[in-house]
């Protein structure tokens, strides 16, 4: 079932991209792999598909002892600065930094370990209270500046979840002002070439949209039992 799943959703992903005139491998397909056991994750893994997503840090630092090999981790849930240490060692990509107090740490113990780590900010486009992220932009200016002056930070992008909507023209604007944020802060001397958007509702508008990091799990595992 998983590998049919991936089959369809990499058919989807494609001709989107087709259509949209972009290039398949410009975009990356994270599977996100949250309360899924391990035998379920290494069908995924036996694809050839290494990026995998896990949202809490334990989770991932436990599936990463067993899955060690050929792994690319993304943490893409809220951190709290305490379990930092939890996926320092295994994240490639950490996409939820939203607070100099976050990015320090995160830094500190990168530093530890002798990792550049590479990190995206996560941005709120949407005004749903359940959201994280920063949306005030002179916040986020002044965050990525602390960033590229941290030396084992590596700001690579930015990250947003679309409102749980319907209606696409809402999911739309969310990707654009995220796509919009990131060509601002280029302007000004940023380096960004990540934009993580884009879920199993939204993944093809997220392509449009210039998406880079695809981060889907119920299209290819099933809808999960519990969050
Ligand atoms: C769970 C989760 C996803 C995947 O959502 P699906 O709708 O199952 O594709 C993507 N991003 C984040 C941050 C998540 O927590």
């Amino acid at each position: 079932m998983i590998v049919d799943n991936l089959k369809r959703l990499e058919e989807q992903i494609s001709k989107k991209c087709e259509l949209a005139g972009r290039r398949r491998t410009e975009i990356t397909l994270i599977a996100v792999t949250k309360t899924q056991p391990i035998e379920i994750i290494k069908q995924v893994i036996d694809t050839g598909l290494k990026d995998l997503g896990e949202n809490k840090a334990q989770e991932l630092r436990d599936k990463a002892e067993i899955l060690h090999d050929n792994v690319n981790w993304h943490f893409i849930g809220h951190l709290q600065t305490n379990k930092v240490k939890y996926v320092i060692k295994s994240a490639k990509v950490i996409h939820s930094v939203d607070s100099i107090k976050l990015a320090e740490e995160i830094n500190k113990k990168a530093l530890q370990i002798g990792k550049k780590q590479d990190i995206l900010l996560e941005i709120k486009t949407s005004n749903e209270a359940t959201k994280h992220g920063l949306s005030d932009e002179e916040e986020i200016f002044k965050l990525a500046e602390y960033c590229k002056d941290s030396s084992n930070l590596n700001l690579i992008g930015l990250m947003t979840m679309a409102p749980f909507t319907d209606d696409a023209e809402l999911i739309r604007k969310s990707f654009v002002q995220l796509r919009k944020l990131k060509e601002k802060m280029n302007n000004s001397g940023f380096n960004l070439t990540e934009l993580s958007m884009g879920m199993t509702n939204d993944f093809e508008i997220a392509i449009e949209e210039g998406s880079t990091m695809l981060r889907i799990g119920t299209a290819i595992f099933g809808q999960r039992k519990n969050n």
